[in-house]
């Protein structure tokens, strides 16, 4: 898919305030400084669409960017800061939650992991959630630049192979990522472009 157009929409935290148009929407979320941003602004084609964090855990909302006029990528707040104080993060929460489970057009969610990192428990505990409120999502290992191919062959089975041992009785889907090199982009952008595709079908039959 060719990014014809990349245009910020809104910011909120109140999942009933989010754009109501009926089009296609994927979300991306992530611990602060897994390099959400990053991706976003690599898969855009954009260098600022999506602000990297000079200070982790600021951006604190539920953001829209309409693309090619027809699907939305929502950008979400990176979750684990340690910084951020118990209430925010109870209120965190909340709209995050309710966002996951009210927002009808989400049609897949990115969970996105540090290539480089062991599971992490947060993460873990997302997923979880996740699949038992089946809420589809696939998982994006990100800043592959930093580790040679076979170490991320291996970190890659590990990771998955720790979600099988824990609840899941397959694994998500998943994606390799850099940001630094585009690795993974045109398979990100595939995969975007299958869903539209059965999405615009299913609304026209
Ligand atoms: P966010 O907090 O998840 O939005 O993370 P950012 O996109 O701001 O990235 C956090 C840090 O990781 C920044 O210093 C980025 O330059 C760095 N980073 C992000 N993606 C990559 C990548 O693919 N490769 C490398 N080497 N560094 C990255």
């Amino acid at each position: 898919m060719k990014i014809k157009s990349a245009n910020f929409v809104m910011s909120n935290s109140d999942v009933t305030k989010c754009p109501s148009e009926k089009l296609p929407e994927y979300a991306f979320i992530g611990r602060s400084n897994v390099g959400k941003s990053s991706l976003i602004n690599m898969l855009m084609d954009r260098k600022h669409l999506a602000k990297t964090s000079g200070r982790p855990g600021k951006t604190q909302l539920i953001n829209h960017f309409k693309v090619n006029e027809n699907w939305f990528l929502v950008d979400l707040p990176g979750y684990g800061y340690a910084r951020v104080s118990k209430k925010d993060k109870n209120t965190f929460q909340k709209y995050i939650t309710n966002y996951f489970e009210q927002r009808k057009q989400l049609v897949c969610s990115f969970v996105l992991v540090d290539i480089r990192h062991e599971p992490q428990k947060i993460d873990m505990e997302f997923m979880e959630w996740m699949g038992e409120n089946s809420i589809p999502f696939c998982i994006i290992f990100t800043k592959a630049d930093k580790l040679k191919p076979k170490v991320i062959e291996r970190q890659v089975d590990d990771y998955l192979q720790e979600l099988i041992d824990g609840i899941w009785e397959e694994a998500p889907q998943h994606f390799v990522t850099s940001s630094s090199n585009g690795t993974g982009r045109d398979e990100l952008l595939s995969f975007i472009q299958e869903i539209n595709l059965q999405f615009f079908k299913e609304k026209k039959g």
